[in-house]
């Protein structure tokens, strides 16, 4: 594996900013990437892994220790549904590889632009489904020793896994398999069709992280806004979207950084923007949505290096 330094971490995430790996590295194999990660995991040397940087806000000031870029691509399925990825595959391709022979399940992820690595940090997901479904085994490598875990492991939750938990465990997600239902391809592919043409009337297309909070799960807060959609009261569920437009957010920019303005918890490089405008926009509007809601926003894109 060639290890170069002080390498610009900008063009490997999609809000195309952000400062400097101190070290930086590319995993192909997996027999790479867990070597990697056992070496590291036996020393001090911190280690990130980044899989399509989709989801990650690196800071100007840089990030230290040893960025491994996942691309890491394989993938095997045979005929009884039983998958097993490489944790750097997009999900756009294991969606598209395995309905191809028949198995579904997946279609909600086909717009999510991240690996399954990064999916599983998070528990990505769209269209009430998300990535922990269907998992029966993740191979990691977790304080230095490489094994198989059962999904349980990852304690999933919305938008959550023990993987960001803080400080963050050593831990880092190889390979995952998965058991996926039947499907009739041209079904799966109509209804990942009709997903897509959802997000294209959605999201825009400068750089961004997609959604940068999550959204929020408080009955009370939910019953006292008026202009809430009432399915949503039912649920008790206020989307980051709807607090940062309540708070007059919406479109809001600071330097080269913004909010969407169609879709308002989008926070976009509009500009040569920088990791600091938009740690300093994140505040700004959390404050604000703290002192008129009373509820604490908690950011879904992740924060790496210095800060
Ligand atoms: C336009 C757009 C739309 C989006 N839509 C959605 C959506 O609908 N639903 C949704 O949930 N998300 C969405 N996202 C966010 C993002 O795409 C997902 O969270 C994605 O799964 C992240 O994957 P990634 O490979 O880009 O992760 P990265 O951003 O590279 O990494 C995210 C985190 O995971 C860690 N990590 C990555 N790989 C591994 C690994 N193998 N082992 C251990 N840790 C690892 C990283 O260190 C980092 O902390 C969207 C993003 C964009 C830009």
């Amino acid at each position: 594996v060639n290890i170069r330094s002080q390498v610009c971490l900008a063009p490997f995430v999609t809000l195309r900013l952000g400062g400097e790996a101190e070290n930086f590295a590319e995993a192909t194999t997996v027999a790479d990437l867990a070597q990697i990660a056992t070496v590291a995991h036996q020393g001090d040397a911190s280690l990130t892994v980044l899989g399509w940087g989709s989801n990650v806000l690196p800071s100007d000031d840089g990030v230290p220790g040893l960025v491994v870029r996942n691309i890491t691509r394989g993938l095997t399925i045979d005929d009884q549904g039983d998958v097993v990825a490489d944790s750097g595959i997009a999900l756009q391709d294991l969606f598209l590889q395995t309905v191809q022979l028949g198995w579904g399940g997946l279609e909600y992820a086909v717009g999510i632009p991240g690996s399954l690595g990064g999916a599983l940090v998070s528990n990505a997901g769209a269209y009430r489904s998300s990535i922990s479904e269907f998992i029966s085994e993740l191979e990691m490598v977790i304080d230095g020793e490489r094994r198989w875990v059962p999904p349980a492991y990852m304690q999933f939750s919305y938008r959550d896994s023990i993987l960001r938990q803080v400080p963050t465990p050593k831990a880092i997600v190889l390979r995952v398999r998965f058991r996926l239902p039947r499907t009739d391809p041209w079904s799966s592919y109509q209804e990942a069709r009709e997903y897509q043409r959802q997000r294209i009337s959605k999201q825009p297309p400068s750089p961004s992280a997609g959604s940068f909070f999550k959204n929020v799960t408080d009955r009370d807060v939910a019953n006292s806004l008026s202009t809430l959609p009432p399915t949503l009261k039912e649920k008790g569920i206020i989307p980051a979207g709807f607090l940062i437009e309540s708070v007059g957010l919406k479109g809001f920019r600071l330097g080269g950084v913004g909010w969407g303005q169609k879709h308002a918890n989008f926070m976009l490089n509009l500009e040569r923007g920088t990791a600091r405008q938009v740690a300093e926009l994140a505040e700004i509007t959390k404050e604000k949505v703290l002192q008129a809601h009373g509820v604490r926003l908690e950011s879904e894109v992740l924060y790496l290096g210095r800060w």
